[in-house]
């Protein structure tokens, strides 16, 4: 490609709506233009990204014996209805009634329109495992998009779905998913970490998420450093150390009651009566579905909401409000304590292990020392309630547990019957029983994965994309379009390049050095080739990687066999 006919718009300054660096990035490279809130183009530059990462993934999932298929993006009403997400989906589900006042969406996600398909062409046995994916474009109405094309309303994605006669096959489908999209994310040439996650909306029994990790991450990842455990922050799950001396009834002690004017906040109750935070069990009045419910977590631990909804088998939970706290407890905000409450109590595991503990009065400016479960109060329900924290241990092995951060690229999910219930997708085993259809589906975000690879790859000049997945291979600079001997030297280069395969860049524009050094760097093309007039009287030209200080002289016979090699080494260092 030649620079001087190609469309690449670049900006010199960081456009002030763009928050974060991979979003300012794409946009001062020319890689995207907003159309409206959430919805973009994706210009030359950009869009030879997203082929490349689509290409790969296409080639991933083709090995991994899936079948490429591509879905309409408007789907009927109906079909969502049946699965019972016409209802449940909310706002982010964007509808539409037709000329024939027929309702409709723009598919957010595919289960439905897949699971339908499949109903009507697959009755037997014989005609599975399938699996069906596509690469295609995909709506989700958010209340607030941004990031860029980090989190739109229109975005591209790879959506595959695996179709299975039991738990076992799927587990195997979703095994060889799983194994798909790690050589995958090796490909790209990106850092990253597959961590068990929850399942969220979509539902089902079990997922993985597929992490970029970046500092600029919104993901928490919890991983080990001694096995291979690694969770997001929802998921990761807590073994409690049982602390003996804690679990002993002869240390109870008679409850006191202690006046704490003004101390509401765990900060303040431990500041007042110079008691450690672990010896507080905070009390947290939650509305679950419908049912108003007391949580206990020691005080200086933090409910995970997930896990609470997970514990009770509810769809929400959202802390009450002021007014259905002072219902429930007789008292206000930051006052609640076990004792005498009147919903049902559900704790996490850590507070079994508490004696004496310090709770709250369920009185204005009161608490209560020496509180102990069973004689003062007793818990419906123990479970996994909290959010895990440097020094809790590996729930696999015991070891250490790392914290790091991510941003979420892919997702698998083994849905089990969810859809297939719901929509009837049956078929008939080889004893002619009828039998319900198990499910997995697997999710890419395609451009996603370019912004994600921008965080984790990039410095103050730009961008510093991994070769697989950079729009370009190649950038030759010719530093002076006047010099007969330099327009030829590169021009040569360009073309045996080209011959080759590679992707190139000529950045044959009449500008200044300087202006072409700093559009490479910011285009971060991984192989720089200068050609200069002084380098051509020398017999040699320049190449340099984008991700290295420094270049290499090569002498101009062998200038574009050295590129090859270059490049050649750069997708090596993947394997
Ligand atoms: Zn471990």
């Amino acid at each position: 490609m030649r620079y001087s006919g190609y469309f690449l718009p670049t900006y010199k300054e960081t456009p002030a709506e763009a928050e974060i660096v991979s979003h300012q990035l794409m946009l001062r490279s020319g890689m995207i233009r907003k159309l409206a809130s959430g919805i973009y183009t994706y210009l030359p530059f950009g869009l030879r990204s997203i082929r490349k990462v689509e290409a790969i993934v296409r080639e991933e999932m083709n090995r991994a014996g899936a079948i490429e298929v591509l879905m309409p993006a408007v789907q009927p009403a109906e079909l969502w209805q049946e699965s019972g997400r016409w209802e449940y989906y909310g706002r982010e589900l964007l509808r539409f009634k037709d000329r024939h006042n027929r309702d409709a969406c723009l598919g957010p996600t595919h289960e439905e329109v897949i699971t339908d398909l499949i109903r009507n062409d697959v009755h037997s046995y014989k005609q599975m495992p399938v699996n069906l994916y596509q690469i295609q474009t995909k709506f989700r109405d958010e209340i607030r998009p941004r990031f860029g094309i980090m989190r739109a309303r229109e975005f591209i994605m790879k959506d595959a779905y695996s179709f299975d006669v039991d738990e076992e096959g799927a587990g195997l489908s979703y095994e060889r998913m799983r194994e798909a999209y790690s050589r995958i994310f090796q490909r790209f040439g990106l850092k990253f970490r597959a961590v068990e996650a929850d399942t969220g909306t979509i539902g089902g029994s079990y997922s993985h998420e597929f992490m970029v990790l970046a500092e600029t991450g919104e993901d928490q990842i919890v991983n080990c450093g001694q096995c291979d455990y690694a969770a997001n922050l929802e998921k990761a799950e807590i073994v409690e150390k049982q602390d003996p001396a804690g679990e002993n009834p002869e240390d109870m002690k008679p409850v006191e009651e202690i006046a704490t004017p003004g101390a509401g906040t765990i900060e303040e109750v431990t500041a007042f009566l110079s008691v450690p935070a672990e010896r507080l069990i905070k009390t947290l009045i939650y509305v679950v579905d419908e049912e108003t419910v007391a949580v206990l977590v020691r005080g200086d631990h933090e409910l995970n909401e997930t896990k609470l909804r997970n514990l009770l088998g509810a769809q929400s939970a959202e802390l009450a409000d002021a007014a259905l706290i002072e219902e429930t407890t007789g008292s206000p905000v930051g006052f609640a304590g076990p004792p005498g409450i009147k919903t049902r109590i559900v704790a996490d595991t850590a507070v079994k292990s508490m004696s004496n503990a310090v709770t709250g009065g369920n009185r204005e400016d009161l608490h209560l020392k020496n509180v102990n479960m069973k004689r003062d109060f007793n818990v419906d329900l123990f479970g996994d309630l909290r959010v895990i924290r440097p020094g809790d241990a590996c729930p696999r092995c015991g070891g250490d547990i790392h914290f790091g951060k991510g941003i979420e690229v892919g997702h698998i999910f083994k849905l089990g019957t969810k859809y297939s219930s719901a929509l009837n997708a049956v078929f008939l085993d080889e004893n002619g029983a009828e039998k319900t259809i198990v499910m997995g589906c697997y999710g890419i975000g395609i451009g996603r994965t370019v912004a994600a690879a921008l965080e984790q790859n990039h410095d103050e000049n730009g961008m510093i994309l991994p070769i697989p997945i950079a729009p370009f291979e190649v950038t030759i600079l010719p530093l002076q379009m006047h010099d007969a001997t330099v327009v030829e030297t590169a021009e040569k280069i360009y073309s045996d390049l080209s011959d080759q395969g590679v992707d190139v860049l000529l950045d044959d524009r009449d500008e200044r050095a300087g202006v072409k050094f700093n559009d490479a760097d910011l285009l971060g093309i991984p192989v720089r080739v200068t050609v200069g007039s002084r380098g051509v009287k020398n017999g040699e030209v320049e190449i340099k990687l984008r991700k290295a200080a420094d270049g290499t002289t090569a002498p101009l016979d062998g200038a574009s066999n050295a590129v090859l090699n270059q490049v050649a080494a750069l997708y090596d260092s993947l394997k």
